[in-house]
C-alpha cells in the first residue's frame, strides 16, 4: 500500500468510518464502535447566500415550519444528488462529529478512512463529488460501495460466491433491486418509487377521499401506524379492543382493519377537523405504488441470467430498507413473484451495518468497491 507509513500514523488518531448516505436517513458506523449516529438526511440551509444552517435532526425539526427564508432541503431525494454543497457539508459535518465524540484523539490529526454507501444510480459525476467531498473532509482514503452490496453485506450474504443473490431495498426515494454474484451486481435497478411515494399516496387519498388536508409527517405516521400491503388472513388477525362479540355483526374483513384518528384541515371550510382513517383505506390508497415496487423486481427477475435462478430460488429474497418493514409487504412480494421473502430483522441498518463489514476487511473492500468514475 502506499504511504503505508503514514497511513499507520493517521489511523492511531482516526476512527475509521461507514456511512449510509440514504435518502431518508444517514446513518454512520464507527470501526470497533458500531452504529454512532442515525439521523434524517435533511438539510436547512439559508436560501439567499445558500449558507448551511442546520444538518440532520436539527433540520428536521424545522421542516415546515421555517420561516421563508429557510429553506430545509433532502439533497439526494430521488437517489441523485440534487445538492452537492449539502452533500459535501454533510460528509463533513458527521466525520467531525465522530472525531469530536471521544476527544481522546486530537482532532487536527483525524483522518480516518471512510466507507460510503451510494445509491446504485448516482451518475459517475456525482460519484465523484461524493468522494471528492470525503477526502476534502479530511478522509485519508475514500471508497464508495452500491447499497445493495452493502446492505447484503451487512445482512451476512457471501456476495463473492458465484451464488446469486437478491437485494429489495426500499428506502425512502428509491428502491434499490439488485442480483448479486462474485462481488458485483449483475442485473440491478434503481426505481424512483420508494417510502416517501406512499406518504404522498395517503396524503393525496385523504384530501380527494375525504377533504382533509394532512402534512408529509402526518402521512408516514399514518403509514407506519396502520398502513399495510396485503390484507392479513383470519389467523393473523389482530382485533382492537372493543371488538369482542359484535365481531359477527361486521362485514367479513372491517374487524381486521386498524383504526387510526387523525387531524387535518378541511378543504372547504378551512378549518381543523378531525377523521377516523381505516387499514383497509390506505392499503388501497397505497395499492398503485406497491405494485410498482412489486412489477419492477418481477421486471429484474425476467432478466436475470437463468444461472443464478435456483440460487435465489433456493436462498430467497433479501427485503430490507426502511420500507421492509410496511406490514404485509413481503407477502404481497411472495404473492407476486412466487419465491421465498426474508425480511432483514433490522432493515433500516442493513446498509450501514455493511459498509462496517468491509471497513474491517480490506479484501472485501477491493472487491466490491465502486471504481467508475473515481481515480
Ligand atoms: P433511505 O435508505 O432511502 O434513507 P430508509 O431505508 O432509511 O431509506 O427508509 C426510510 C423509509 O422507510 C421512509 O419512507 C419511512 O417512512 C419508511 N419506513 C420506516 N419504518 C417504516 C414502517 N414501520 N412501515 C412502513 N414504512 C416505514
Ligand atoms: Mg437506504
Amino acid at each position: 500500500m502506499k504511504f503505508s507509513l503514514a497511513n499507520k500514523f493517521f489511523s492511531l488518531f482516526s476512527h475509521d468510518i461507514g456511512i449510509d448516505l440514504g435518502t431518508a436517513n444517514t446513518l454512520v458506523f464507527v470501526k470497533d464502535k458500531g452504529i454512532v449516529i442515525r439521523e434524517p438526511s435533511v438539510v436547512a440551509k439559508h436560501k439567499k447566500t445558500k449558507r448551511i444552517i442546520a444538518i440532520g435532526s436539527d433540520a428536521k425539526k424545522m421542516l415546515g415550519k421555517t420561516p421563508a427564508s429557510i429553506q430545509t432541503i433532502r439533497p439526494l431525494r430521488g437517489g441523485v444528488i440534487t445538492d452537492f454543497d449539502a452533500t459535501e457539508a454533510k460528509i463533513a459535518y458527521y466525520i467531525r462529529q465522530v472525531h469530536e465524540m471521544g476527544k481522546t484523539l486530537p482532532r487536527l490529526l483525524a483522518r480516518p478512512k471512510v466507507v460510503i454507501g451510494i445509491p446504485s444510480a448516482v451518475t459517475e459525476v456525482e460519484r465523484r463529488a461524493v468522494w471528492e467531498a470525503a477526502l476534502s473532509a479530511g478522509a485519508r482514503e475514500a471508497y464508495l460501495i452500491e447499497e445493495p452490496m452493502a446492505g447484503a453485506i451487512g445482512e451476512g450474504i457471501g456476495v463473492f460466491q458465484s451464488k446469486g443473490a437478491m437485494v429489495v431495498d426500499i428506502g425512502g426515494g428509491t428502491t434499490e433491486i439488485a442480483v448479486i454474484s462474485l462481488g458485483g451486481i449483475v442485473v440491478g435497478r434503481s426505481l424512483k418509487t420508494a417510502g416517501d411515494d406512499m406518504d404522498q399516496a395517503i396524503l393525496h387519498y385523504i384530501r380527494l377521499r375525504h377533504g382533509l388536508v394532512i402534512g408529509e409527517k402526518t402521512s408516514e405516521d399514518i403509514k407506519m401506524k396502520i398502513g399495510s400491503a396485503y390484507q392479513r388472513s383470519e389467523k393473523g388477525k389482530v382485533r382492537s379492543e372493543k371488538e369482542t362479540d359484535t365481531s359477527h355483526l361486521s362485514p367479513p374483513t372491517s374487524h381486521l382493519d386498524k383504526l387510526m384518528i387523525i387531524r387535518g384541515r378541511d378543504i372547504e371550510t378551512g378549518l381543523p377537523r378531525s377523521l377516523k382513517i381505516t387499514e383497509s383505506e390506505i392499503r388501497e390508497a397505497l395499492s398503485p405504488i406497491l405494485s410498482q415496487i412489486t412489477e419492477a423486481v418481477a421486471d429484474v427477475l425476467e432478466e436475470t441470467p437463468p444461472e443464478l435462478l435456483p440460487d435465489i430460488l433456493e436462498q430467497g429474497i433479501l427485503l430490507t430498507g426502511g420500507g421492509a418493514q410496511l406490514s404485509g409487504m413481503d407477502h404481497l412480494l411472495v404473492d407476486r413473484i412466487h419465491m421465498l421473502v426474508v425480511v432483514s430483522e433490522d432493515s433500516l441498518t442493513s446498509v450501514v451495518r455493511g459498509t462496517g463489514r468491509v471497513l474491517e476487511d480490506e479484501a472485501l473492500l477491493e472487491r466490491v468497491k465502486v471504481i467508475g468514475g473515481l481515480k
